[in-house]
């Protein structure tokens, strides 16, 4: 489905929905409605702490998938992409095996993000180590180990939303 033009993070929810998201923000309410919903942020502030929350959900929930070797923050994914994580694997010829070296990278403006958007791009990155695709067993996957995920999208949609229209009116000034 093609983005609403206004919304650009927000392209396949419904109208409705998006005419409640434009209300907030024509009442200037869009950023604080997000801090009381989600008013933790979290303590994970540099690389070393990411791969520690990330390996502390996967022998939670993933113990039998692929081992990572490397969970960081990536400042080069940018807001306004559509890659918010991404998980790479490079295959490596290591005597006579063949190694894949799994990474998982984080945009590194969830660093300010409150917790639970942080942890949500983290179970999306996890959940491909044994989903490729983004199936009903993939969502699945995302919901079991994280119960509010698809609502916590959605916010981290908002909470992208926010962030440029902040960016937008720091430009204009
Ligand atoms: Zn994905």
């Amino acid at each position: 489905m093609r983005p609403a033009s206004d919304l650009p993070f927000l392209g396949g929810y419904p109208e409705s929905t998006l005419d409640q998201v434009r209300d907030l923000i024509a009442r200037g309410q869009l950023a604080e409605h997000l801090r009381r919903r989600y008013p933790e942020a979290h303590a994970v502030r540099n690389d070393a702490a990411l791969y520690e929350h990330a390996m502390a959900l996967k022998s939670r929930y993933l113990r039998n998938a692929p081992l990572l070797s490397k969970v960081i923050y990536d400042s080069r994914l940018q807001i306004d992409q559509r890659a918010l994580g991404t998980l790479t694997s490079v295959s490596r010829v290591q005597g006579a095996q063949l190694k894949a070296k799994r990474e998982i990278r984080v945009a590194a403006l969830f660093k300010e993000a409150p917790a639970e958007m942080l942890q949500m791009i983290v179970v999306h990155e996890l959940a491909h180590l044994k989903e490729r695709e983004h199936d009903k067993a993939f969502y699945a996957l995302c919901e079991h180990m994280l119960p509010d995920y698809h609502q916590v999208e959605f916010d981290t949609r908002l909470y992208l939303t926010a962030k440029a229209l902040e960016a937008a009116a720091v430009a204009g000034r």
